[in-house]
């Protein structure tokens, strides 16, 4: 399969059948900075969120977080939400690392692929610049802070 028939398989999953495709993504500005602040808190632990978001006009809108119990942890928060169905205006996940390396690790790339289609990592020094985008293969995306 190739990426586009992947994501297409991936979408009718999330989305139901019908094409809601999404060529951009935005993400409110408030989101961010809640998930600068949060980082900071949590550190020198994870914390791990849930997005909510929609998809309009092929633009996936990413407008909040939803918090899960045990957020945090320091070893590896993405693991306490493995078995969270997926709920539903949920189209991905946040999570920090503590550490500048804001790559996926294997663990992330498992959750990733289970837990919606688009997914952040911050790394530190826990600013805009350091939020990188994933899809659910664990590939860059880009996005824009709206
Ligand atoms: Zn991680």
């Amino acid at each position: 399969m190739n990426e586009k028939s992947k994501l297409d398989k991936l979408m009718g999953y999330i989305f139901g059948t019908d094409k809601k495709l999404f060529h951009e993504v935005h993400i409110d500005q408030e989101v961010v900075d809640e998930i600068i602040q949060i980082s900071k808190e949590a550190y020198p632990n994870e914390f791990v969120a849930m997005l909510q978001g929609k998809v309009r006009d092929q633009i996936l809108h990413i407008n909040g977080l939803i918090f899960l119990p045990g957020e945090t942890s320091n070893q590896g928060a993405v693991m306490k939400v493995f078995m969270m169905p997926l709920i539903d205006d949920t189209v991905g996940s946040v999570h920090s690392h503590p550490g500048y390396n804001a790559s996926p690790s294997d663990a992330d790339l498992y959750f990733f692929s289970k837990n919606g289609l688009f997914h952040l990592i911050i790394g530190q020094p826990y600013n805009e610049s350091s939020i990188y985008a994933y899809d659910s293969f664990g590939e860059f995306l880009s996005y824009k802070i709206i």
